[in-house]
C-alpha cells in the first residue's frame, strides 16, 4: 500500500458500525484516516442489534471482544415461535457457540457504538459535515465534496454512508433503494420479569423479543405498509398484538413514549461492482439487505475485516480493492436474496399460506436448518 503519508490517506464517509470498523482497520494498516459524518453527534439510530458469531469474530479481532461480554448471550433454547408463544422450531444457543466458535450476542446499538468510538480516536472524526459527491480524481487519488463546497482528497475513499449513500452514486450511478412494503417498529424497555425470547411468526407478519445488555428487552414488530405511511400510534401497536404472547404487548406498552422507532424496510438488488478506482463501498452503502436474517451490521463488520486483510496482503490499493469487490459480492448477494425470501415467508398474503409455512418449518430436519445457518454464518472459502 503506497501513498503520500506512510501507507496513504483514507477518507471514510459515515460513522455507523461499518464506518467505525473500517476506520479502525485502516488505522491499523498504517493509513492516515479521516471519518466524515453528517450528524452533529455520532449517535446510533436504533434499538437492539443481534450480532451473530461471524460479527463477534470480527469484533474480537478489532479488540472489541469485551462488547460481547456486556451483551446478553442467550442461554438454552431459542428460536422461532408461533404468535401465541408456542415453539415452532428451536435452536440451542450453546450449540451455536460450539459450532461457530463464538456466541450470538444481543446488545443495544448505543453500547456497541460507544465501544467502537473508543477504538477510533475522536480527533479523526469530523461531525456535522455531509459528503454530497465522491469523484475519482485520477493519478491514484479520489476525492469527496462536502455540502459547503470543500474538497478532500485521499488515496482511498470508503463509502460507509448507509442505505441512501451519496458515495454509491459515484460507483453505480443514481438508483433508489427498493421498498419492501414492510415497515418495522422497534423499541427497548427496562424489563426484569422472565419472558419467552425469540422471533414470533404471526399469520401476516412477525415480532421479536430478546434480552439485551443492562437488564433490558429489545422488541420489534413488522407490518405491511406503503413506503411513506405514517407510523401507527403506540396504543394501536399494542392493540394489534392482542392474541399474541402477552409479554409482547406488555414490553411494547412499557417502552418510553416517543422512543419507538419506525422505518420502512428497503434493500437493493446485488450490485455489479462495489468499487470504482480508489472509491469503495461498504455496509448498507454497498449491499443493504432486509433485516430478516439479522445480518446487515454483521456484514458491514465482515466488509471491514476483509478490506483490512486484502490491504495487508496486496502490494497496492487497486489490487486489494479488486479482491475485496469479488469476495464481498460473492458473500453478500445470496444473503440479500435469502433475506428477501424470508421477508416473503414471514409476511404471507393469506393465513392458509402461513399455516402451511408453519407446518413445513416445524418439520424441517436439523440437518437442513444447520445447512441454512451455515450458509449465513460461515464465510465462504477464499
Ligand atoms: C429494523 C432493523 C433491524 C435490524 N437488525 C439488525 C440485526 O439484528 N443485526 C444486524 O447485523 N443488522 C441489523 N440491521 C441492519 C443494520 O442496522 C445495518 O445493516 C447497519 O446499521 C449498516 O451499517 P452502516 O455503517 O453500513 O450504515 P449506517 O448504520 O446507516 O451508518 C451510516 C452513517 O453514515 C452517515 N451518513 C449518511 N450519509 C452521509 C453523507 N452523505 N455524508 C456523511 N455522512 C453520512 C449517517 O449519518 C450514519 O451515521 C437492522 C436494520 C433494521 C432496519
Amino acid at each position: 500500500v503506497s501513498g503520500s503519508s506512510g501507507a496513504g490517506r483514507a477518507i471514510v464517509v459515515g460513522a455507523g458500525v461499518g464506518g467505525l470498523a473500517v476506520a479502525r482497520v485502516l488505522i491499523d494498516a498504517g493509513m492516515d484516516v479521516r471519518v466524515v459524518e453528517r450528524a452533529r453527534r455520532v449517535e446510533p439510530v436504533g434499538a437492539g442489534v443481534a450480532l451473530w458469531p461471524n460479527a463477534v469474530h470480527v469484533l474480537r479481532s478489532l479488540g472489541l471482544g469485551e462488547v460481547v461480554d456486556d451483551a446478553a448471550v442467550p442461554k438454552g433454547e431459542q428460536g422461532l415461535r408461533r404468535a401465541d408463544g408456542r415453539p415452532l422450531s428451536s435452536m440451542d444457543a450453546h450449540a451455536i457457540e460450539e459450532r461457530y466458535g463464538a456466541p450470538l450476542a444481543l446488545i443495544h446499538r448505543s453500547t456497541l457504538h460507544r465501544a467502537m468510538l473508543d477504538v477510533v480516536m475522536s480527533e479523526r472524526i469530523v461531525t456535522g459535515r455531509e459528503v454530497v459527491a465522491a469523484t475519482e480524481a485520477g493519478e491514484g487519488i479520489a476525492s469527496v465534496r462536502m455540502d459547503d463546497g470543500e474538497e478532500l482528497s485521499a488515496e482511498l475513499v470508503v463509502g460507509a454512508d448507509g442505505l441512501w449513500s451519496s458515495v454509491r452514486q459515484a460507483v453505480l450511478g443514481v438508483a433508489e433503494p427498493r421498498p419492501s412494503g414492510i415497515a418495522a417498529y422497534r423499541g427497548v424497555a427496562a424489563w426484569e420479569r422472565p419472558f419467552r425470547s425469540g422471533e414470533y411468526w404471526g399469520s401476516r407478519d412477525v415480532a421479536g423479543l430478546v434480552p439485551i445488555d443492562g437488564g433490558r428487552a429489545y422488541w420489534f414488530r413488522t407490518r405491511r405498509e406503503p413506503p411513506n405511511a405514517a407510523p401507527i400510534s403506540d396504543e394501536q401497536l399494542v392493540r394489534e398484538l392482542a392474541g399474541w404472547a402477552p409479554e409482547l404487548g406488555e414490553v411494547v406498552a412499557a417502552t418510553p413514549r416517543g422512543a419507538i422507532l419506525h422505518h420502512h424496510l428497503f434493500d437493493r438488488p446485488p450490485a455489479k461492482t462495489l468499487i470504482r478506482g480508489r472509491i469503495v463501498l461498504l455496509g448498507d452503502a454497498a449491499h443493504p439487505m432486509l433485516p430478516f436474517i439479522g445480518q446487515g451490521a454483521c456484514q458491514a463488520l465482515e466488509d471491514a475485516s476483509v478490506l483490512g486483510a486484502e490491504l495487508a496482503e496486496a502490494g497496492d490499493i487497486p489490487s486489494a480493492l479488486q479482491r475485496y469487490d469479488r469476495r464481498r459480492r460473492a458473500r453478500t448477494a445470496p444473503l440479500i436474496r435469502t433475506a428477501r425470501m424470508l421477508a416473503r415467508a414471514t409476511h404471507p398474503q393469506t393465513s392458509s399460506t402461513a399455516r402451511l409455512r408453519d407446518a413445513v418449518v416445524a418439520r424441517l430436519p436439523d440437518r437442513m436448518r444447520h445447512r441454512q445457518l451455515d450458509s449465513i454464518l460461515a464465510a465462504p472459502e477464499r
